[in-house]
């Protein structure tokens, strides 16, 4: 796949405000924040979109939602809640081609999936 931003944050080649680090899982602060709390949980092994993710790596997706999760309870939202998302290409408003997955916390988030 084509080389993204993200590939540079995760080496360190460009700064990032990084909140989270494990073995297989960056996560850092959107620049662009669509909520108080708006961090992007990356996979250090690159694939460009959930499409291109082979079924042995399932653990990998796992992983990504559960960094979300302890991301949440160690900042203290897990109760009062949070969004996690995903964007797919095109139509799903994809623009950076590195799976990330989105968590939104931090006001109370419309059930508005337009
Ligand atoms: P997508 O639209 O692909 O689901 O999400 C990409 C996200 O990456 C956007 O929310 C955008 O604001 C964020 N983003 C793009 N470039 C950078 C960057 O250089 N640094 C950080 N921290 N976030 C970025």
């Amino acid at each position: 796949m084509k080389e993204t931003i993200f590939s540079k944050i995760i080496r360190r080649e460009i700064p990032a405000d990084i909140v989270y680090e494990d073995e297989a899982v960056l996560g850092f602060r959107d620049i662009s924040p669509q909520a108080p709390v708006h961090i992007l949980f990356v996979p250090k092994t690159a694939y460009a979109t959930l499409n291109d993710v082979p079924a042995t790596e399932a653990e990998l997706l796992g992983k990504l939602m559960l960094a979300a999760a302890d991301y949440a309870r160690r900042e203290g939202f897990a109760d009062s809640g949070y969004r996690v998302l995903m964007n797919v290409n095109r139509d799903g408003g994809q623009t950076v081609f590195h799976v990330h997955l989105h968590l939104l916390a931090g006001r109370a988030l419309h059930a508005d999936f337009g």
